[in-house]
């Protein structure tokens, strides 16, 4: 199994721009001035990502100009720009991620939008990840707490998973499940290093990440850190044509999901507020109607899309039970 070269530190990115590349440096807009500060003007090209759909990416891609090296510097749609053009370009490259809240940056495949709907290609590995802890401080504290959300998910992915092993057939790997489970309550352990974003906080949360992309990948799938969460989370995104930050929404689904398979609600709840993850919808702009249509509708998503069994499937949403799970999470 590939085992990526990951190396943390403070002040990783200028250490690392001293070489001299040609270098086409994929920056999120908000980093590039600082970012601008770093390389040299003379060698460096500067790209603002122009956001993941397919058509939209390779109408873009004959603007690039040709370089030697290739970076990526910010969040999730920066690392799989800059994969995306690693791989159609077949140039080295490093990813030096802005803050630990998907896991982008330790995948092999690419995110891109296909007809509005995300779907995954291509296979690169980078040189380098620079885990830099001057830049990810850089970023809101709230977006780096978020960042434990993929790996909570596995609380409520796992309920899931041994459902449909047992209604569905499924397969399923006990190994890997308990070794998932590991990761919450390692999560646990590290939560006040993560709610302050210390090095040793990121530095443990990139690890978690790390270890369930490689339980991902030997499984074949993300079906142990993804379910019903993720599968509602994607309903309210499709039905409010909005995004949010991946942890916070993901959070929320697993506490409401959580709710709904009857499993250790409080104890996952006492996890999130630990972790300091701004969960509750009032935080960004989810109304309770919102809320309420994107419960009841999610069991005709899930069929329609048809998304891996979960609890979605086998307990149906009335309006009457959307109220109650919102009650029991206290919104
Ligand atoms: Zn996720």
């Amino acid at each position: 199994m590939f085992k990526l070269p990951i190396q943390y530190g403070t002040d990783l990115i200028p250490a690392f721009a001293q070489q001299n590349k040609k270098w086409l440096v994929v920056v999120a807009e908000p980093l590039l001035d600082y970012i601008r500060k770093i390389f040299s003007p003379d060698n460096s090209y500067f790209i603002i990502p122009p956001g993941m759909d397919e058509t939209v990416l390779n109408s873009w891609i004959s603007s690039v100009p040709e370089a030697s090296y290739l970076i990526g510097i910010g969040g999730g749609v920066c690392m799989d720009t800059t994969k995306y053009l690693a791989w159609k370009r077949q140039i080295p490259f490093a990813l030096a991620p802005s803050v630990i809240s998907v896991d982008a940056f330790l995948t092999d495949t690419i995110g891109i939008r296909r007809d509005g709907k995300v779907v995954y290609i291509g296979k690169v590995h980078p040189d380098r990840v620079l885990i830099d802890y001057q830049l990810i401080k850089m970023a809101p504290k709230h977006v780096n707490q978020a960042g434990a959300g993929d790996i909570l998910s596995i609380h409520t992915a796992l309920w899931d998973w041994r459902l449909a092993a047992r209604r569905n057939g499924e397969n399923f790997n006990r190994s890997i499940a308990r070794q998932s489970e590991g990761l919450l309550l390692q999560l646990d352990e590290a939560a006040d290093e993560i709610y302050s974003v210390s090095p040793q906080g990121i530095e443990s949360l990139v690890e978690l990440y790390a270890a369930e992309v490689q339980f991902c990948g030997e499984f074949g799938s993300s079906r142990p850190e993804e379910g019903s969460e993720h599968f509602w989370a994607y309903n309210l995104e499709y039905r409010t044509r909005k995004q949010f930050i991946h942890g916070e929404v993901i959070a929320l689904g697993v506490l409401l999901m959580a709710a709904l398979q009857k499993n250790n609600l409080s104890e996952i709840h006492g996890l999130i507020q630990k972790l300091g993850i701004r969960w509750h919808p009032a935080n960004y702009g989810i109304s309770r109607q919102d809320l309420l249509e994107s419960l009841i509708t999610a069991q005709a998503y899930v069929e329609n899309e048809k998304l891996p069994y979960s609890v979605l499937n086998y307990r149906s949403i009335t309006r009457e039970i959307a109220e109650k799970l919102l009650r029991q999470i206290e919104i």
